[in-house]
Parts: C-alpha cells; sequence; structure tokens
C-alpha cells in the first residue's frame, strides 16, 4: 500500500498595518503563508502551490485567499511573493531522479559487462537464458576454444526470471553431462537477441 497526500508547511507570518476587513481595526490582522506539497511515505514529494490565511486577533474573522477582499488579497500576493519554496519540498523529486538516474548508470554499467563477458567468455561462467517468452533456463560454460564456446544446458526451466535462482539453487549437477557448441559470434547474436539475460562470472 502507497501512503500519499499533501500537507502544510508554514512558511511566513506578518503582522498587517491595513485595517480589518470585518471590525476595521488597525494593526490587528497577521497574514499567514502555508506552502502545500505532495508527500509519498510522509517523503515530501514536490510543492503544489501556497495557501494564505489572515486573522484579526482582535475580532478573530479569519479569512483564506480565496475569501480575502481584493484589498487583503494584493497583501497576500506580496506576502507570498516574499515567501521562497523550501527546497526540501523536493526531496522525494530529487531521491525519484537520484534513482532513476543511478538505475540507467546501473543498466548501462550492466549490459556493458555482459557484452564483454559474451565476447570473451570464461569456463565456468553462468548464462541466464530466455528459450521463449515464459520459458527460462541456465546454460554454463564449459570450454572454450578459439572460435567456440561448449556449453552445458541446466535439465531445468522456469516460466519467471525470478525461478532462476531456483534453478542456481539445484547445483552444478543439474547441468546435462554434453556440452553443446555455440560458435562466438552465434553467442553474441543470442546476446544482442536478449535470448541472453545475464552472465554471472
Ligand atoms: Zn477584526
Amino acid at each position: 500500500m502507497i501512503i500519499y497526500g499533501w500537507k502544510s508547511t508554514h512558511l511566513k507570518q506578518e503582522l498587517l498595518e491595513q485595517g480589518c476587513p470585518s471590525c476595521g481595526k488597525q494593526n490587528t490582522v497577521t497574514m499567514a503563508v502555508f506552502q502545500r506539497y505532495a508527500h509519498v511515505f510522509w517523503i515530501p514529494l514536490v510543492p503544489i502551490g501556497k495557501q494564505g490565511v489572515s486573522r484579526c486577533q482582535h475580532c478573530g474573522d479569519t479569512l483564506n485567499h480565496t475569501q480575502m477582499p481584493s484589498s487583503l488579497k494584493k497583501t497576500y500576493g506580496e506576502v507570498k511573493t516574499r515567501s521562497k519554496v523550501p527546497v526540501w519540498t523536493f526531496s522525494g523529486l530529487a531521491i525519484l531522479s537520484g534513482l532513476i538516474v543511478a538505475g540507467v548508470v546501473n543498466g548501462r554499467q550492466q549490459t556493458a559487462r555482459n557484452e564483454a563477458m559474451i565476447a570473451a567468455p570464461h569456463k565456468g561462467d553462468i548464462l541466464e537464458v530466455r528459450i521463449k517468452s515464459d520459458s527460462y533456463t541456465l546454460y554454463k560454460v564449459a570450454d572454450i576454444t578459439p572460435d567456440s564456446a561448449y556449453l552445458l544446458m541446466n535439465q531445468y526451466e522456469t516460466n519467471k526470471i525470478s525461478g532462476l535462482s531456483a534453478i542456481k539453487g539445484k547445483g552444478q549437477s543439474a547441468f546435462l553431462a554434453t556440452p553443446v557448441g555455440f560458435g562466438r559470434k552465434e553467442l553474441k547474436s543470442l546476446f544482442d537477441q536478449g535470448m541472453i539475460i545475464d552472465i554471472e562470472r
């Protein structure tokens, strides 16, 4: 369950010289400005606008910015302009962008790493292979020659990528004994087609 919503934080409060629209007294109206922000799990995600509330300390008349008469609305606009959006209300957005950038960088690094490994396989490498859309298994590199790799196929298949760890748990004896030869170029082509999805060395 994702908990989200919006909250407000108090930004600024000023005592106004101008008279109360209700009782007419001067120097009794305070103008408070609040910053609204969206949160996810109470982590501020992004600011979503300001709100203002005026309150007369004499007669108690309280108005939000949509209810204020135009003179008070104008003052609210001025106080609002002087109140800065706190940077921390963007924290969640910053965290999210950071995670996305890290994910992209990590993904690229992994692809580059796998590309290098598939170009120069090592004996003992475990390849995670997508046989078809809902069928995954493991191949193990048994031997290498200058232009071929000999792979031992696992006797188990799984219908989800996450099931591959269970196949790994079955140990070395789960690999068939007779290797199948693949040309290096063929291996690269399987990788480029997305059939070799990951390599464990
Ligand atoms: Zn008043």
